[in-house]
């Protein structure tokens, strides 16, 4: 399947996107969220870890890597690898753990854990276009494929 391209113009309609992508992933899978600094990776996971019913803040999880959110039965694990130093750290952080099946993970900076990171369901690359911001989605698996034609229709 070819990549989608979506925009989004505002900080509410990146959050909006998040909640419907949220919804269409039942809470399992793994995504990718590539894009400079300020690009707006964690406005689109603010708007995924809101849209299972968080009510509080999400912010990049900058030093500790990982924020873990339980939400009723859904468990979501969002990534911030910026100042991974070394792929191999992610396995003192017990990874493996994460990447189970059963939950969720958003992960910013993925390429700084290249080799150790299980392959992701969707690669989502954001960069900014005139006011708001292009991103374009490519799906790695059937299930991403499913969610990548529900968010065109
Ligand atoms: P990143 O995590 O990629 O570094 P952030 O999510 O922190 O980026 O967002 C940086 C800025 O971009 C924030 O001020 C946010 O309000 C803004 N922003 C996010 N999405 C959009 C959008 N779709 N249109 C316009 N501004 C946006
Ligand atoms: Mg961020």
């Amino acid at each position: 399947m070819p990549a989608v391209s979506l925009y989004a113009e505002g900080e509410e309609a990146m959050l909006a996107l998040g909640a419907r992508l949220a919804t269409l992933t039942e809470g399992q899978g793994i995504i990718y969220l590539h894009g400079d600094l300020g690009a707006g990776k964690t406005t689109l996971s603010r708007g995924i870890v809101r849209g299972f019913g968080h009510v509080g803040a999400v912010k990049s999880p900058t030093f500790t890597l990982v924020e873990p959110y339980e939400l009723g039965d859904k468990r979501i694990f969002h990534f911030d690898l910026y100042r991974l130093a070394d792929p191999e750290e992610l396995e003192f952080l017990g990874i493996r753990d994460y990447f189970d099946g059963a939950s969720l993970c958003l992960i910013e900076w993925p390429q700084r854990g290249a080799g150790v990171l299980p392959k992701a369901d969707l690669d989502i690359t954001i960069s900014p276009q005139e006011s708001g911001r292009a991103l374009l989605l490519q799906p790695h698996s059937a299930r991403a494929e499913a969610w990548c034609t529900a968010l065109c229709a």
